[in-house]
Order: structure tokens, then C-alpha cells, then sequence
């Protein structure tokens, strides 16, 4: 049966109300119950907990801990403790039941930290969420994945299957020399103003000669300084003697000396990254207007 139809009639449905104590003298206040349940989530060290710690009177009756899968999210976690708590209050036909979450008080914690809470029972239940996280040897207790957590993986999956492409393709070969990565490749270009120019200079597929004689739009893949020189995009950037003066004077601001090989660290430095491609953006408007005559 599915859980709507297991749920109350709408009109049987009670409003759940709850109050947000701020120190120990509101607690006690607010505790006249026979049975306080503190709980908790945890998240540390990549592995995820939860507890419960019940309380009789003054003394700590009895401690409950919960693995989850470490995809779970200190949310859920929460949530599982407060879920176990009420079931734990229902099944208690003894008396009155008290259960105390820390999860809003640390979002007021966030935004005032002198109003901690910093309840007995808070601090052991958040101890014992720690120590079920680490700790836990047992069978999980919650498996529930996180919708982020599979949007995560889909978007780790598809990047991995891409740069397994990229890596071992034929074509993108200019363009593998700045990115030899494309997990790194997609985290840069995201910070890039990419533009007509910036696209050619990263991929060679523009108005240099190599490119033009390739499609039949030039006679010639040569470069004007040398009949024997072919004119591509990663000559022209790094060793054209047209460029000399431009390059010399990127080579100063920047610090290093251009070469095929430390293209790639060029682009990941911001600093250098941004004064690069204003280099490219120079030398590609120039060949590509000499080439157009
Ligand atoms: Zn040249």
C-alpha cells in the first residue's frame, strides 16, 4: 500500500507545531516530559551518521546510532534521526515525549552565534551522530540517494566519457595542446569570453593558411615569412617572426618563455591566461586580415 493511502483522512491530519529554544534555562522550561529524545546528523570525514539520545529525568537512558551511505546528505541524516525519534515517541505509550533537533538552531547559529544552543543532550547527540558515521561497521540503516547526488554523477559520467573521447580522438589536436584535459578544458572555457577569434586561436579552424589551402580557399599553405613554412595557428603564435614583437612583449609580462609545451599552464594561470589570449586575439585579426587579400 502506498503511504497516501496509509495517511489520515485529511481532516484527521494534526498540525505539527514545534518551538525553537535558545539556552538551557528555555529547555528546562520546556522539558517536563517523561521522555526527552535528542537527535542529530553528521557528516564527516566523507562518512555519514545519526543518533538519538534518550533521556529519562537527569540520565541518559539509552543511544541509538544510524549509518547512512555516504552519498547521504547531513539533511537526510537529520531528518532520519527526527523520523526514528518520532517513531521511537509513538511507539511509547507511557507518556509525554520531547523531541529537540539542533538543525534550525544552527542556521540561527549562523546568523547570531551567541545564540547557541548548547544543550546537554544536543552536544551528546551530536557526538554520538559523529561516532555513528565513523564508526559504523553495521549494515546501513538509510540508502535513500540525494537527487544532487545522482545529478553529480550523470555530470561526472558524461565528463569522463567525453575526455575519454577527446583524449584518444583524431581531430581536436591544436586545440588538446592548450587542454590536455577535458575536465579541465570544461572548468577553464567556462571562464573565458569565447569569441570568433578566441575560437580560432584555440582550435586552428579560422583564416590561417594551413587551414584555407586544406579546403581548397588558398593556393598555398605557406606563411609570408618563409615559402617553406606552413601557416598554421600554433606557428604563428609561437614562432612566426612577424609576431616577434608582440610575443617578446607577452613573453616579459607574463614571465615565461612560449612553448608548445607550457601552453596549457599559460591557460590555467588567470593572470597569464588573460593576458594570452589578448596576445591571440591580436595575431589572429592580423593573419586572418592578410589572408583575406
Ligand atoms: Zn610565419
Amino acid at each position: 500500500m502506498s503511504s497516501a493511502l496509509r495517511s489520515p483522512h485529511s481532516a484527521s491530519h494534526i498540525d505539527l507545531e514545534f518551538k525553537c529554544l535558545v539556552d538551557q534555562e528555555q529547555f528546562t522550561a520546556n522539558s517536563e516530559n517523561e521522555v526527552n529524545i535528542f537527535t542529530d546528523g553528521s557528516k564527516i570525514e566523507g562518512k555519514v551518521g545519526a543518533a538519538l539520545s534518550v533521556w529519562t529525568g537527569a540520565a541518559e537512558a539509552r543511544t541509538l546510532k544510524l549509518a547512512l551511505l555516504s552519498y547521504c546528505t547531513v539533511y537526510q541524516a537529520e531528518l532520519l534521526a527526527i523520523c526514528r525519534a518520532a517513531r521511537m515517541a509513538a511507539d511509547n505509550l507511557a507518556g509525554s515525549v520531547g523531541i529537540y533537533s539542533d538543525s534550525l538552531s544552527a542556521l540561527l547559529t549562523l546568523k547570531n552565534p551567541k545564540a547557541h544552543a548548547g544543550l546537554e543532550g544536543n552536544e551528546r547527540a551530536d557526538h554520538l551522530a559523529k561516532e555513528a558515521a565513523l564508526k559504523s561497521k553495521r549494515a546501513f540503516d538509510y540508502d535513500s540517494c540525494p537527487v544532487s547526488f545522482i545529478k553529480r554523477s550523470i555530470r561526472m559520467q558524461s565528463l569522463d566519457e567525453w575526455n575519454q573521447r577527446y583524449r584518444g580522438g583524431e581531430t581536436s589536436g591544436v586545440t588538446r595542446v592548450f587542454f590536455p584535459d577535458a575536465i579541465a578544458a570544461y572548468r577553464i572555457t567556462s571562464k573565458i569570453r569565447v569569441d570568433g577569434l578566441v575560437t580560432k586561436a584555440l582550435t586552428g579552424h579560422g583564416g590561417f593558411s594551413e587551414y584555407l589551402y586544406r579546403f581548397k580557399c588558398k593556393g598555398s599553405p605557406s606563411c609570408v615569412c618563409d615559402p617553406g613554412c606552413s601557416e598554421s595557428v600554433l606557428h604563428v603564435l609561437l614562432e612566426c617572426p612577424t609576431f616577434a614583437y608582440e610575443r617578446l612583449r607577452l613573453e616579459n609580462q607574463t614571465g615565461v618563455h612560449l612553448t608548445e609545451g607550457n601552453l596549457c599552464e599559460i591557460i590555467k594561470n588567470k593572470l597569464s591566461r588573460e593576458l594570452y589570449l589578448q596576445y591571440c586575439i591580436k595575431v589572429v585579426k592580423a593573419v586572418n586580415i592578410r589572408n583575406k587579400n
